[in-house]
């Protein structure tokens, strides 16, 4: 087993928490590092919504990788966590004015642009201050990943990007523009992606297009973007702890054509700092229904939101008991029937007072908490510094 919990530690703390491994962030960080930089033109930007706590945001900035951001705060936490503003990409669909200024006035690197409207106003806010904003399009590559309908992006009936069909107009329109430029295209088709097949379908997509692109309009950006989207493995976290960048990577430069001299960029969250967090609970009852015992733990979907959202698996662990194992739910105590962690685990015989911890939740989870039933939000701990 890989990570070791400090579970006497763990007794002194109150839950529920946050626990992050900083060792295994660090290894992920540096291999994921180590794997792009074999090949020439790579870049890895982290995608800092999976997680923006800024003990993580500086383990980033200390390896030296740039940041994908989702809103204006999200350009603030990086750039306040030391991360250049010229290695910040921003995308989104819905930026206002306010974030646009900001980010203009801060220098990031490139606006990935969603539509036409959005182009019409960062021209305008550009041109009230005298600055030139570099833009990518997102496009949407009509590429259906193999992932929960929720985190899917990719596919003509979502809100995000720009559809094929309309290319011509935004380019027309970007044309009319003298304080836009148009530096990349700009793609992501989902989240926990882990058949490297959807990857490969994208792949095809941006080798079309950038064909298309070529012979009708003699256009090369030098930057191409693929976002993120890199799966973990839930079930599993200690024997897969690291995700297989190696074979990620490998994958893009085998299907991608890049043109010469033409950047790769890819935006990373989940797969750079899932697998280090869990989050600790304690077992406030035990409960024994009728057909069902139950788990009831001081931890709730305010902490982590994942399982009633998504319908998503954690592995659940009790740290404190060895006994043989029954069934249970693992419930919290909000006021909702979709408070429930997992249905049917098999624990280790439990008792009032045991430690259990929740599995890969480094990602989307401390970031998505909420304070729903006047609930604190939870707090970090972190393997370095309890
Ligand atoms: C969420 C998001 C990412 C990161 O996705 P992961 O699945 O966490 O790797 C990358 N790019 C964009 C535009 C995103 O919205």
């Amino acid at each position: 087993m890989r990570t070791n919990f400090p579970i006497t530690a763990f007794n002194d703390i109150e839950t529920p928490f946050y626990y992050y491994d900083m060792d295994l962030l660090r290894e992920t960080l540096a291999t994921a590092l180590r794997e792009a930089a074999k090949y020439e033109g790579f870049h890895i930007h982290y995608a800092v919504k999976a997680n923006f706590n800024p003990v993580i945001l500086a383990a980033v900035r200390e390896q030296g990788m740039g940041a994908d951001c989702v809103s204006g705060g999200e350009v603030k936490a990086a750039i306040e966590a030391g991360i250049p503003a010229d290695k910040v990409v921003f995308a989104g669909v819905g930026k206002t004015d306010k974030e646009i200024i900001f980010s203009i006035e801060k220098g990031i690197f490139c606006f990935n642009v969603e539509s036409v409207p959005e182009i019409e106003a960062i021209e305008r806010l550009c041109a009230e201050r005298g600055k030139v904003a570099k833009i990518a399009i997102r496009i949407n590559p009509n590429v259906g990943a193999h992932t929960h309908a929720n985190i899917t992006t990719g596919l003509a009936e979502n809100k995000f990007g720009i559809n094929y069909e309309q290319l011509d107009e935004v380019l027309d329109f970007i044309g009319g523009c003298p304080h836009i430029e148009l530096i990349g295209l700009h793609f992501h088709i989902g989240s926990q992606i882990l058949v490297m097949d959807d990857f490969i379908a994208l792949c095809g997509r941006v080798n079309e297009l950038q064909k298309l692109l070529q012979e009708s309009r003699g256009l090369v950006l030098p930057h191409i973007n693929v976002g993120g989207g890199l799966g973990i493995r839930y079930d599993a976290p200690d024997e897969y702890d690291v995700p297989d960048f190696a074979l990620y990577f490998a994958t893009y430069a085998k299907h991608l054509h890049l043109q010469k001299g033409q950047q790769l960029h890819f935006e990373l969250g989940r797969s750079l700092v899932g697998q280090c967090g869990s989050l600790i609970t304690r077992v406030t009852y035990v409960k024994k229904g009728t057909c069902k015992q139950f788990a009831i733990v001081d931890a709730g979907m305010n902490d982590l939101v994942r399982p009633a959202m998504y319908g998503a698996y954690h592995k659940i662990e009790n740290l404190t008991s060895q006994k043989p194992c029954e069934e249970y739910d693992v419930v919290g105590p909000i006021c909702e029937s979709s408070d429930v962690f997992c249905k049917d685990m098999e624990l280790p015989e439990t008792e009032r007072g045991d430690i259990f911890a929740i599995r890969s939740a480094g990602a989307y989870g401390e970031a998505m908490a909420f304070g729903y039933n006047c609930r604190e939000l939870p707090k970090a701990r972190y393997s370095d510094t309890i």
